[in-house]
């Protein structure tokens, strides 16, 4: 989606140039006629994200939801089941968490059989996935990330004291309250 844009921005620009140099008629209804064309193709191009589920929980929906909340556009997310726990006390009740692959590709791991409102939880992912993709959170390690800029250590800051957890769960909250408005 992108790239069309692009393109479409530099052929008009090409006609802007023409325009200046032979004041010609035709090379100003060019360039409305592909002003026009850019209107209706941005309104009409859905945003361009990739879902790859490779587990049994219907979570399609609430991806496609918070990535229109947020705009966000290009995004890959795959579903996996965890395939490990952390030994770590904090991380025992650990239902789902997410990690940056680059590209803004996403994958998100999820506990098989959770007792938890499985929308609540990937709501809660696609906060970190959005966190993420706007830069606001910045993946450094296991134990480590950056939040607006400053580093984190994760063993020194609990789990529910870490900023990007707090505006998660605050986000998903509001996304569940404005749900049950509809
Ligand atoms: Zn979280």
């Amino acid at each position: 989606m992108k790239t069309v844009n692009t393109f479409l921005k530099s052929i008009t620009l090409f006609f802007a140039n023409r325009v200046r140099h032979t004041h010609n008629i035709k090379y100003v209804l060019a360039i409305v006629a592909l002003f026009l064309i850019q209107i209706i193709f941005i309104n009409s191009c859905k945003a361009d994200n990739r879902i790859a589920n490779y587990t049994d929980y219907k979570v399609e929906g609430e991806i496609e939801h918070v990535c229109k909340l947020f705009s966000l556009d290009s995004v890959g997310i795959m579903i996996r089941y965890m395939s490990f726990m952390f030994d770590r006390p904090d991380y025992k009740n650990l239902t789902a968490y997410v990690i940056p692959n680059g590209n803004n590709n996403y994958t998100i791991f999820l506990k098989k059989d959770m007792d938890e409102n499985i929308k609540t939880v990937i709501t809660h992912e696609m906060i970190h996935v959005f966190q993420f993709y706007s830069m606001k959170l910045e993946w450094i390690s296991f134990t480590e990330m950056k939040y607006n800029g400053k580093l984190i250590n994760c063993q020194k800051v609990r789990y529910e004291n870490r900023p990007w957890e707090r505006e998660a769960f605050i986000l998903t909250e509001r996304i569940n309250e404005l749900a049950c408005l509809k």
